[in-house]
Parts: structure tokens; sequence; C-alpha cells
């Protein structure tokens, strides 16, 4: 589940530089949270580093974005790990022959990478 800020924020500026993610930025009034890039800071914390600081505790949950504790570690990889995956299934793809090859090993390989990342994870 992505986080909120609520109106309680008074703009102190301290969350921002915290995330890990990128996630929160200046809105038109108050501190805003992108519910994409929130990932409730999993695999790069234990503890949601913007709660952390929030001198007036105005970030709960957000409601309106439930997700469960594995997909916001798929959330996670996705955003960090996309890159690395795209080089290596871009050199299978070069082995495969057809299309259908590169596709089915890039599956492959992603699932390979999030069943190790969850494994680890606990
Ligand atoms: S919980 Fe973590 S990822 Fe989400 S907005 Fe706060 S610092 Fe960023
Ligand atoms: S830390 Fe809290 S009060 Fe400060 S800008 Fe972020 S949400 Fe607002």
């Amino acid at each position: 589940m992505a986080l909120l800020i609520t109106d309680e924020c008074i703009n102190c500026d301290v969350c921002e530089p915290v995330c890990p993610n990128g996630a929160i930025s200046m809105g038109p009034d108050i501190y805003e949270i992108d519910p994409p890039k929130c990932t409730e800071c999993v695999g790069h914390f234990d503890t949601p580093q913007c709660v952390e600081v929030c001198p007036v505790a105005c970030i709960p949950k957000d409601p309106a974005h439930p997700e469960t504790h594995q997909q916001l570690l798929g959330s996670f990889w996705f955003c960090r790990k996309e890159c690395d995956v795209n080089v290596i299934v871009s050199c299978v793809g070069r082995v495969g022959k057809h299309q259908a090859h590169y596709s089915l090993a890039q599956h492959l390989l992603y699932s390979l990478h999030l069943l190790d990342l969850m494994k680890k994870d606990g």
C-alpha cells in the first residue's frame, strides 16, 4: 500500500530527500506522494523513511492503493532492476533465433529474479 500525505503537512521539506524512490514532491499546496513510486520503502529499509522523519505524523497508509508486501517488493524490483534484467535478456535474445524464444527467456529470467528476491526477503 502506498502512503499518503495529509493536509496536516507543514511543508517542512524533510521527507522529500529521504525517499529512496523519489516518490515525494511538492504539490500545489503541500508535499505529495506519487503512489506508483511508493513501495513503503520495501526493498530499501525496514520502515517507511518518510514516516520516520515526519515531525507531525501526517503520513498514513493510503487506502486507495492497497498492496501486499509481495506486490511492493515486485514494484521495488521492477523499478530498480529493470535495466539489469534487460541487459541480460538482450544477450539471451541474441542467442535465440525466434522472437518467441526471446519473449520466453524474458519471462523466465524475470520470474527467476523475482523468486530469488522473494526468497531472500523471507
Ligand atoms: S514510504 Fe518510502 S517509498 Fe514511500 S513515499 Fe515514504 S520514503 Fe518514499
Ligand atoms: S515530513 Fe511531514 S510535514 Fe514535513 S513535508 Fe513531509 S509530510 Fe510534510
